[in-house]
């Protein structure tokens, strides 16, 4: 996604061969537009699909995750991360590491919000390990659902979440992908590359 592309260039931060930040338009202050240009677009990848509902996780998650269930007429729901608590019975819970927290926390689903009958697309706003990806996968798993496949704003294609989702057998649909950090530099995976 071209437009995408040049915001990463134009205003995101190399803080490091492994981590940008984005904090300008999307994990701080958003851009309206360009999220909706995210939502339509992801909207089109998965118009045949048979979306019923759309999950991410909070908090960054949801300003892409609300544009495309806006684009596609469904639901977004959103998994709640917190500090592991007593189980509870109306819960779907997952562990999943954070990347950016270098920490475990776990994430939630309210049970009533699943059915075996959905079938959701997993939207994130970066893909990295995998970690978050994954934990939303074994949400929809626990609850019988399907997932139709996983959208992601901006993927690091030097770490290995790509391949772990695909290994999986889930569709990977991401908007820019990153090929390296290096040098305080941004490069990106060449159109059309696998
Ligand atoms: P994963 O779970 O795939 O290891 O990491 C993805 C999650 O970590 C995303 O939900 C995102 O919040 C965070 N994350 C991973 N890498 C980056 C990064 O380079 N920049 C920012 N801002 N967040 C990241």
């Amino acid at each position: 996604m071209e437009v995408l592309k040049r915001k990463i260039i134009e205003e995101g931060i190399v803080l490091n061969d492994q981590v940008l930040k984005v904090d300008n338009f999307l994990n701080h202050q958003i851009d309206a537009a360009l999220m909706l240009a995210i939502g339509q677009t992801f909207a089109k990848l998965f118009a045949e699909d048979g979306i019923t509902k759309v999950l991410t996780i909070e908090s960054s998650g949801i300003a892409p995750g609300v544009m495309t269930a806006m684009q596609l007429g469904v639901p977004l729901l959103f998994a709640r991360k917190r500090k592991s608590l007593t189980l509870q019975e109306d819960l779907y819970t997952e562990k999943v590491y954070s990347f950016t927290k270098m920490e475990e926390s776990e994430v939630t689903v309210s049970r009533k919000f699943l059915s075996p009958t959905d079938r959701i697309l997993i939207i994130d706003d970066f893909l990295a390990n995998g970690e978050a990806a994954l934990g939303m996968a074994r949400i929809v798993k626990q609850a019988g659902a399907d997932a139709a496949g996983i959208g992601i704003v901006i993927e690091k294609s030097f770490q290995p979440g790509r391949e772990k989702l695909l290994e999986q057998g889930y569709r990977v649909e991401s908007l820019a992908r990153i090929a390296s950090l290096t040098d305080n530099q941004v490069t990106f995976v060449p159109d059309g590359a696998g």
